[in-house]
């Protein structure tokens, strides 16, 4: 199997789905594991450790919440990219418990999906050039390179989507962000698709800073900054 850009697990008992997505996957140099129920799936990702996993959220026995709920559980923080047939689902899927990264809404185009796993590994997968350096906002500190935030010397506990938004506010204090900036530069793909992602990921990231929440600042009607 061609490992070039890693293994991605596909959680997705829908059996057409599951073989377009490995096929497209494999064909962009990506290495594909295929499972069928949420159980498998949960094992899989343990035993494989994938560098994406994309969970049907509709799965038989344990469904692809579950699943993502309990690798975050157990510390494992690997993007999870969710497949849903409802919209209504996705505060809850990207929200805090679940720490989704990504979705798609059924029915979706493979090649979208593809673009998606490429952006969330772009953005979970070693900085820009330049954004190594330790950086200290009020009382949240940041460390790319390690991929570390301290509030008040306590570590905090950010998806990889989550410390990629608050290190790119960071990065400039002060400079006001639009929502369609932020989706592009984080996210990596274009505003077209909608910025309640980018609403959504600043929640958690407050939820998370607790005390510190402030430090992101919401301007209305452009977007959010961070300063202290
Ligand atoms: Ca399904």
């Amino acid at each position: 199997m061609d490992q070039g850009k890693g293994l991605v697990l596909v959680v997705e008992d829908e059996r057409p789905i599951a073989d377009l997505l490995r096929m497209y996957l494999a064909r962009d140099g990506f290495g594909v594991h295929v499972e069928h129920d949420g159980a498998a799936g949960l094992a899989a990702a343990r035993r494989l450790r994938p560098v994406a996993c994309v969970l049907d959220i509709a799965l038989p026995g344990m469904d692809g919440t579950e699943v993502c709920r309990r690798l975050r559980e157990a510390g494992d923080w690997t993007p999870v990219l969710f497949l849903t047939a409802r919209d209504d689902e996705i505060d809850r899927i990207l929200g805090l418990e679940l720490g989704g990264d990504d979705y798609v809404t059924k029915p979706f185009s493979p090649r979208e999906l593809v673009s998606r796993v490429k952006a969330v590994l772009r953005r979970t997968q070693g900085p820009p050039p330049g954004a190594e350096q330790v950086r200290t906002v009020g009382p949240i500190t940041i460390d790319p390179a390690r991929r570390e935030c301290l509030v008040g010397g306590e570590p905090v506990p950010l998806t990889s989507t989550e410390f990629s938004l608050l290190a790119h506010l960071m990065g400039r204090p002060g400079r006001v962000f639009t929502r369609e900036e932020l989706l592009s530069s984080v996210w990596g793909y274009a505003a077209h698709t909608g910025t309640r992602t980018v609403d959504v990921h600043v929640a958690q990231v407050r939820g998370k800073l607790g005390d510190a929440a402030g430090v992101i600042r919401t301007v209305r009607g452009v977007g959010y900054t961070a300063d202290a």
